[in-house]
């Protein structure tokens, strides 16, 4: 497993083994991996020929006032877990390869996709997104990426602007990893405090409750919704940024759940944002 921050580099490793007409799975990642990451890197091991992972903490995504500082880093740990599996390259780049002097572009997204959710509350979230996954496709150069539904929205934002750029890169989008009691896995899990830690399962547990009202026959969103909030509202310490069911392709609020729905919130538990989705 080879590691580099050196774009060029990555660049040529990656067209040498497309020009031997092998391919290349990808996975982006801001580090402080867990094996949410490691499902995506399995995934991309399974269908590719080579994998490469990059680890960077993008400081375009994060807004004024966000966790871009005390964002876990934990580069060591991350080496030796990907050391485990099959990687063949991790990308490693700092800000001064990211964003040299002169740097000057910005991937605006536009879509429809980037209206509700975490974008209403994380303005410019997603044009950093893309923006830097926009660059890291130039270098790593993949011929499929991978991508986690529990970020459904950058997930399905990611995929229409490799559609509108014409990137030709394969988009998978693969399941949520959860911890044993259900907390979806997210490296800001670290950063939960151990009452903290004890609540946030009851974030899956609430959308679980929805999807099984679903199940026994309500549909009307606004009763499946404040269900959900009671349940996780009875957590004093929980605060729900939003709460919403949304077309699972579209993203845009529903009034009647069906199947193929989704439902999504964001909450802060000690501080930390967690976000977390469940497909009816
Ligand atoms: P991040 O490092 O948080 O930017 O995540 C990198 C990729 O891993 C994104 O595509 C995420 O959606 C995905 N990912 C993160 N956590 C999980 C999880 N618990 N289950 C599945 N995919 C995940």
């Amino acid at each position: 497993m080879k590691v580099t921050a050196d774009p060029p580099l990555v660049r040529n490793q990656s067209r040498k083994w497309l020009q031997n007409t092998q391919t290349v799975g990808f996975v982006s990642t801001v580090g402080a991996l867990h094996e949410g990451h490691l499902e995506l890197v399995r995934q991309a091991g399974k269908e590719n020929d080579h994998v490469v992972v990059s680890i960077y903490v993008n400081p375009l995504q994060f807004g004024p006032g966000e966790d871009y500082h005390n964002y876990p880093r934990a580069l060591a740990e991350d080496l030796a877990m990907l050391e485990k599996e099959k990687v063949g390259l991790v990308f490693t780049p700092s800000n001064k390869e990211m964003y040299p002097q002169g740097f000057s572009t910005l991937v605006k997204v536009q879509t429809a996709l980037a209206r509700g959710l975490c974008a209403s509350f994380r303005p410019h979230h997603f044009d950093g997104v893309a923006t830097v996954v926009v660059k890291l496709l130039g270098v790593v150069c993949p011929t499929r990426l991978y991508l986690g539904q529990k970020d459904a929205q950058q997930a399905a934002i990611l995929r229409q602007v490799i559609l509108d750029l014409d990137m030709g890169v394969e988009t998978v989008i693969c399941p949520i990893v959860r911890e044993y009691d259900g907390l979806a896995m997210s490296s800001r899990n670290k950063r939960l405090t151990l009452e903290g830690r004890k609540t946030a399962p009851v974030l899956y547990k609430a959308l679980k409750v929805g999807k099984s009202l679903f199940d026994l026959g309500e549909v009307e969103a606004p009763k499946v919704l404040s269900e959900i909030k009671k349940i996780i509202q009875e957590e004093k310490s929980v605060k729900i940024q939003y709460l919403e069911a949304v077309d699972g392709l579209t993203l845009q609020p529903i009034s009647r759940i069906k199947k193929g729905s989704m439902l999504a919130l964001a909450a802060f538990i000690d501080d930390v944002r967690l976000i977390d989705n469940i497909v009816i």
